[in-house]
């Protein structure tokens, strides 16, 4: 199954647009900051096997990094919208939950839904997701989810490291204000803006340590509504109708080769199906017992 690409891929949402931009200078400027300032202050040459740590840690990161940034760009790029489907009337069944669009003024396929910033109807619509400035949906969730699942290991990872090397480099001139510095980055607007290199470190080791909050919760809410074949939308309604089978719902969110997107976003997984036409659970449990 060849994918489709956005062609207006920039936010049109200006507090979209400000996130983006957030994400794309925060990403790289830790990553540069573990490589080069972490790393090398905690693997300082002093111990036998520092060099090998040194660069296996500089390994790891970086694969988390080009997961991190291949994720992001397929997130963005992947059209998940009804345009490019192509409808066969045999399919239309208003029972199945075929719907008109009031706003395309065309028929949507059960499961999508139309988005009002990105003013189309997207299939298997989950969200609209701030920080890209588009939906995420049937044709692009595979890389929003293992995207969570990425800047989820980075944060810790990252944590992890940071935790030992600001403790370090806070030893001799502990203040109280370091710690309110550290729970809340936006008080450096009271306590005044001082631009030496500790105040950007303490900055960076916050982020992580929110991202890691941040992404904890999402991958847990995600993961459940994958594992049930669910969308927001759908989970908020209380409806079930497409959650029969696990792994079945896996493959509708990651696609037939799930287990191998955690290695590439580049690595081919395609979806069981257009995401036009969807089994119910009555239709499912119908035809297991018709084979039984
Ligand atoms: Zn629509
Ligand atoms: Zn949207």
């Amino acid at each position: 199954m060849s994918l489709n690409y956005r062609n207006r891929i920039i936010p049109k949402v200006l507090s979209e647009l400000i996130a983006l931009g957030f994400v794309l200078f925060i990403i790289p400027a830790i990553y540069i900051f573990e490589l080069c300032v972490v790393l090398p202050a905690v693997y300082t040459g002093k111990g036998e096997h520092d060099s090998f740590w040194l660069s296996f840690h500089r390994i790891c990161g970086t694969f988390i990094m080009f997961n991190l940034v291949g994720n992001l760009i397929g997130v963005i790029l992947v059209d998940t919208s009804t345009k490019n489907v192509i409808i066969d009337s045999s399919q239309i069944d208003s029972t199945k939950g075929w719907h008109i669009c009031a706003v395309c003024e065309t028929l949507s396929p059960p499961r999508a839904w139309h988005c009002e910033i990105c003013k189309t109807c997207i299939l298997k619509r989950e969200h609209h997701c701030a920080f890209t400035g588009c939906c995420v949906g049937f044709h692009n969730f595979r890389y929003f989810y293992l995207f969570l699942v990425h800047l989820c290991l980075a944060t810790i990872y990252a944590s992890y490291f940071n935790n030992y090397f600001i403790w370090n480099l806070l030893a001799d001139e502990l203040h109280w204000s370091h710690i309110v510095r550290l729970v809340m980055p936006l008080s450096i607007l009271f306590f005044g803006i001082d631009t030496s290199m500790t105040q950007l470190y303490m900055f960076y080791y916050s982020v992580t340590l929110i991202g890691c909050l941040f992404t904890g919760i999402l991958i847990f809410q995600q993961s459940h509504l994958v594992f049930h074949n669910q969308t927001s939308f759908e989970r908020n309604k209380k409806t079930r109708n497409y959650d029969y089978d696990r792994m079945e719902s896996i493959k509708d969110s990651l696609g037939v080769r799930w287990y191998l997107t955690p290695l590439s976003p580049f690595i081919q997984s395609d979806l069981p199906h257009q995401g036009i036409e969807w089994m119910n659970r009555e239709e499912y449990y119908a035809e297991s017992s018709k084979s039984r």
